[in-house]
């Protein structure tokens, strides 16, 4: 039996409610949803607008309208960036960001269309992660980039004041939730972020392949991709209005049905004892492996005020993919070495060479399951 503490990577197993569902829309919502009048689609593009709902309301949006289908985070940021930024625009984004915003970020810079820079966070005093992303704001800033809880150190960013700090210089506020959407809490509406984007298959328990692009705000913003989407068919250009802006083509609607059940599969199990939950393992692993001098650990002192359950750490003068390695081979626990598609994140906290071995339950782990681990982490360092 293999032991998985890769949910930061995708979330396995998904629950059961995912799997049947997923097959039940490809079943049933087997008609194009928005081309045709007849029942079928009619059904198909219900199904579609239910989930767009249960989406609208479990991130506290304003309105359906607003909850766009994506392939993905990464598909959702790249809208966001080649979409909204304009040639000479600047973005601060933190030094926690995964590629898919880096990537993409460092691409327009190249070309000479925009320019960026990497706010530093101070570990624990939010004040001074303010302070370090308003003296990175000059007057061509049009965006503050940023994400919730860094996929590699679980680290928290204030993000409630960063959006409050973006707004008073009257410029937009994106988040990166990948790490935290069905874990931490999002209300888009109360918060005033103007833009989340989300992985469907972590915290959300649905498919691969699916994600979320959600826009509170009324910001102008180009498309990538253009094609037919069942509507103003005359009208050569996309429609100016939400979702069908962004959602041209056939959508996934297995992927879509499927993320609706991870939804309700949060929700049935509530968010919050899900994040207590994983919590108290991932403090538990912290308090066992803190006192052996040969484990370094990287994540701060658990406590969900300030960290998101990942935990990051290595063995001393072991590389990262080794002792991944021994825990797969030896005790079937899949973790993730390496960086984590997360360069900056290892600059920061002076990982870079070694990479680290990332710890990630989800509502599924136990208390048991962790036990092994640290068993298996004490004792490569004894056998070693
Ligand atoms: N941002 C962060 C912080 C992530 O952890 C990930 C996925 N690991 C992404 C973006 C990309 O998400 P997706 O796999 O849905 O494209």
């Amino acid at each position: 039996m293999m032991i998985y503490l890769d949910n930061a990577a995708t979330t396995s197993p998904k629950p059961e409610r995912v799997v049947r569902e997923v097959d039940r829309a490809m079943r049933q919502y087997s008609a194009n949803p928005g081309r045709g009048g007849h029942k079928a689609s009619l059904d198909t593009a219900k199904a579609v607008f239910d989930t767009r709902t249960l989406v609208k309301d479990f991130f506290n949006m304003e309105s359906e309208e607003g909850v766009i289908f994506t392939p993905g985070c990464t598909a959702s940021l790249n809208m966001v960036i080649k979409g909204v930024l304009k040639k000479g625009d600047h973005v601060v984004i933190s030094c926690l960001e995964h590629n898919a915003v880096l990537r993409p970020l460092h691409k327009l810079k190249q070309y000479g269309f925009i320019d960026y820079t990497v706010a530093d966070v101070v570990i624990g005093d939010d004040e001074a992660t303010l302070q370090s992303f308003r003296s990175a704001i000059n007057a061509r800033t049009r965006m503050i980039i940023c994400t919730h809880a860094s996929n590699v150190f679980g680290i928290r960013l204030p993000v409630e004041r960063l959006c409050a700090l973006a707004h008073s210089y009257g410029i937009l506020f994106c988040m990166d939730a990948a790490q935290s959407a069905g874990v931490l809490d999002i209300k888009m509406t109360d918060a005033g972020y103007d833009i989340v984007c989300c992985a469907g298959h972590k915290g959300l328990y649905g498919p691969m392949g699916i994600g979320l692009l959600l826009i509170n705000c009324d910001v102008p913003m180009n498309t990538l991709i253009e094609g037919g989407t069942g509507s103003e068919s005359f009208n050569p250009a996309m429609p100016g209005y939400l979702p069908d802006r962004f959602e041209s083509g056939t959508l996934n609607i297995p992927g879509i049905c499927g993320l609706g059940a991870g939804i309700r599969f949060v929700q049935t199990k509530h968010r919050e004892r899900i994040a207590e939950h994983e919590m108290k393992l991932i403090r538990y692993a912290y308090h066992r492996l803190k006192n052996d001098d040969r484990i370094i650990l990287y994540t701060p002192e658990p406590e969900l005020e300030f960290s998101a359950p990942v935990l990051s750490l290595n063995i001393r003068n072991h590389d990262s993919e080794e002792v991944s390695k021994y825990l797969s081979e030896r005790f079937g626990i899949a973790t993730r070495a390496g960086l984590h598609c997360a360069p900056l994140a290892h600059n920061f906290m002076g990982t870079s060479e070694s990479g680290t071995v990332r710890v990630a339950p989800s509502v599924f782990s136990t208390q048991k399951e962790i036990q092994i681990l640290c068993n298996a982490l004490k004792n490569f360092s004894h056998s070693s």
